[in-house]
């Protein structure tokens, strides 16, 4: 495990121990799998593939950790109003933008330097600073033909 990783796991389990939580097998894994595995996946997906990794992990107790992870910070509940909730690492992810395909679902990541300066300007012109924004952008593919 390299540092940064240790350093991120044992502030998992000290928030496992404030929450009177036990550090058990299942609930490491749960960690791993939602911090290092593929983003913006909904419960059920990351359910199936603890799954395929042979860990017996109940829906319970995997709801219950990502409760766990979002109250301190680790991981974000994504909404991109389909009714579905998907969750991604924010560990060695800085902030950043989705784009969602409104055909394919795919949902894309994107940062803009320019974007962001525009929105603090305009906050401020209302005598206001941004603490937190979520953008979202509805794509469709550009049809060529
Ligand atoms: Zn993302």
């Amino acid at each position: 495990m390299i540092k940064k990783q240790k350093k991120y796991m044992e502030q998992f389990l000290s928030a496992l121990k404030e929450e009177n939580l036990k550090a058990t097998t299942q609930r490491v894994a749960i960690f791993e799998e939602v911090i290092y595995g593929e983003k913006h996946r909904e419960c059920e997906q990351i359910c199936d593939s603890l799954k395929s990794s042979k860990v017996n992990i109940s829906r319970a107790t995997v709801y219950r950790t990502l409760d766990t992870l979002i109250k301190y910070e680790f991981i974000r509940k994504m909404d991109i109003g389909d009714g579905r909730i998907r969750y991604e690492s924010k560990i060695g992810h800085p902030h950043h933008d989705h784009m969602i395909c409104v055909e394919t679902g795919k949902i894309i990541e994107f940062t803009s330097d320019e974007i962001e300066n525009i929105q603090d300007d305009i906050a401020k012109e209302h005598g206001y600073k941004i603490i937190k924004h979520i953008h979202q952008l509805f794509v469709k593919p550009i049809n060529n033909d």
